[in-house]
């Protein structure tokens, strides 16, 4: 998997995420440009922002890439049939 996700026009890389927001931004300001979208916020004080859509592409991307850290592919996927039932 890419270690990019694309938010709005921009190619983020998920290690630069801090974090990002549960709720769609709202300040009340009459001419705010962000209202509705997702705070993702990177290091450095920077911050990207998205649609719903785009905040759960990287939300699971971001699950992913933490679950994908422990194997690498040292081993082939061929499974015997000696895991779990599933
Ligand atoms: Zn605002």
């Amino acid at each position: 998997m890419s270690i990019m996700c694309r938010i709005d026009d921009k190619l983020v890389p998920l290690y630069r995420v801090m974090w990002v927001s549960a709720v769609p931004h709202f300040c009340g300001e009459e001419d705010c440009t962000r209202e509705g979208c997702y705070e993702i916020r990177l290091e450095q004080g920077e911050s990207v922002w998205g649609n719903t859509e785009d905040r759960d592409k990287i939300c699971d991307q971001l699950e992913q890439w933490q679950g994908g850290l422990g194997p690498t592919d040292e081993t082939d996927e061929t499974d015997d049939g000696d895991g779990g039932p599933w």
